[in-house]
């Protein structure tokens, strides 16, 4: 099947990132992208900060599918829902109809927003921000308004408070955490860091969720479950993602929370791979960009006859909250240590202790100049080297 196009489904950053290196070794065969969207390559991490950076759709473009389809040497089909795998024949369905073949297929396809139904007549009015189509909508939706709720004080949720923050918007954020990121942070640190956020103008409602959402006028009316209300203009959801399962299920293949792969990214079906958000490794799901980066690096090998089991370290966590920054390493789940924090409003050290030393740390604010010390402190103490 080898002569048979390389298939990648989805243009984000692991089918692309893959796309590129795998073309470095593979300079003939035939390659097929597929994509729903525009397949515009962009860093996604960049939604999350690009309002304040004052930067346009076009702006986070890097290159067009044109332009990406040149330089790989591929074929991208923009624009195309894959409805269907065929694992037996080798072929997808696209929605068309068209049967396309595949000597082996990637699937990149990512991870979708999480949606918490809302009650209210204005719930269909949410926003969620997750790739570069819903920023177009999104800065069109913000302008000339002011208030915007955020639901889910989590990393993504406070990435864009921030953003609004120090665009000019009001943010408020609103969870049932006691503690801004709870997942992430333990509570002592998470107070210290809604201070920051508080003090830099971002309003957070936690302990409380919004039960219903309705139209009041040209603006819109919150209820959260603690009986306050809140009057705001625009609604951004963010809590959470779910790997797109649902086309590899409905295929046969090993799912999971996402879909099962091996540490040479290989599905339970011999030639379909699965890289970046939809892929569940054997660490865990991790919807990050460095395993993508690692993945990649392995998978092109492998595609190219040289088996290569994917290699990821411990990395570190960047949240890139502009009004307070923060970097952070959590201790592996269970590990005994203690706590002891030190800052002011300006910089935040937190260090995880226990027998063996450092085991997890959180730096904020002009502490974050300190990251790469702290994780070489942390990896000589892990590994010894
Ligand atoms: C706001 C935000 C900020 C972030 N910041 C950071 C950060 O600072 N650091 C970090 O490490 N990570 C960050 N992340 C996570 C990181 O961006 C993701 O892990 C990464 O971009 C995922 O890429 P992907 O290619 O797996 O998925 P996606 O970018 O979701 O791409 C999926 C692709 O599959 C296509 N597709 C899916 N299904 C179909 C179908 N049936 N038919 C056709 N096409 C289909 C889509 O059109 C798309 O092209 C952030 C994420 C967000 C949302």
């Amino acid at each position: 099947m080898k002569s048979a196009p390389l298939v990648i489904l989805g243009t984000g950053m692991a089918g692309y990132t893959l796309a590129r290196m795998w073309r470095i070794k593979d300079k003939e065969r035939p390659l097929v992208l597929i994509t729903r969207d525009g397949g515009e390559a962009y860093a996604k991490p960049m939604l999350s900060k690009a309002l304040s950076d004052g930067k346009t759709p076009e702006e986070l473009v890097n290159a067009t599918a044109g332009q990406q389809a040149r330089s790989l040497k591929a074929e991208i089909l923009t624009r195309t829902e894959v409805e269907e795998i065929r694992p037996q024949s080798h072929q997808l369905k696209l929605a068309d109809g068209r049967l396309l073949p595949y000597g082996q297929l990637v699937l990149a396809s990512g991870a979708r927003p999480i949606r918490i139904p809302l009650a209210g007549d204005a719930a269909d009015t949410v926003m969620q921000v997750n790739w570069l189509d819903d920023y177009r909508s999104w800065r069109q939706r913000l302008q000339g308004k002011k208030r915007v709720l955020i639901i889910g004080p989590g990393l993504i949720g406070l990435e864009f408070a921030s953003d609004l923050c120090k665009a000019g918007y009001q943010p408020v954020v609103v969870g049932p955490d006691e503690t801004p990121l709870g997942q992430l942070l333990p509570p002592e640190v998470g107070r210290f860091v809604r201070a920051r956020l508080e003090e830099a103008g971002i309003v957070l409602h936690l302990n409380t969720v919004v039960e219903r959402l309705d139209h009041h006028g040209d603006a819109l009316r919150a209820q959260l479950g603690n009986g306050t209300v809140l009057e705001v203009d625009v609604v951004l959801m963010a809590v959470g993602l779910q790997p797109d399962i649902r086309l590899a299920q409905a295929a046969g293949l090993a799912v999971d929370r996402g879909v099962v792969v091996d540490d040479y990214l290989q599905t339970s079906e011999p030639d379909i791979y699965a890289l970046g958000d939809v892929a569940q490794y054997p660490q865990g799901w991790m919807p990050y960009v460095a395993p993508i980066t690692a993945g990649a690096r392995a998978l092109a090998a492998t595609l190219n006859g040289e088996a290569t089991p994917m290699r990821l370290g411990p990395t570190p966590i960047q949240v890139k909250t502009g009004v307070f920054p923060l970097w952070l390493m959590p201790p592996k789940p269970g590990t005994p240590g203690a706590w002891t924090l030190a800052g002011d409003t300006q910089r935040l050290e937190a260090r995880f202790e226990g027998e063996q030393g450092l085991q997890g740390w959180v730096l904020g604010g002009e502490a974050v100049a300190l990251r790469n010390a702290w994780a070489g402190e942390l990896r000589t103490r892990t590994t010894g080297v």
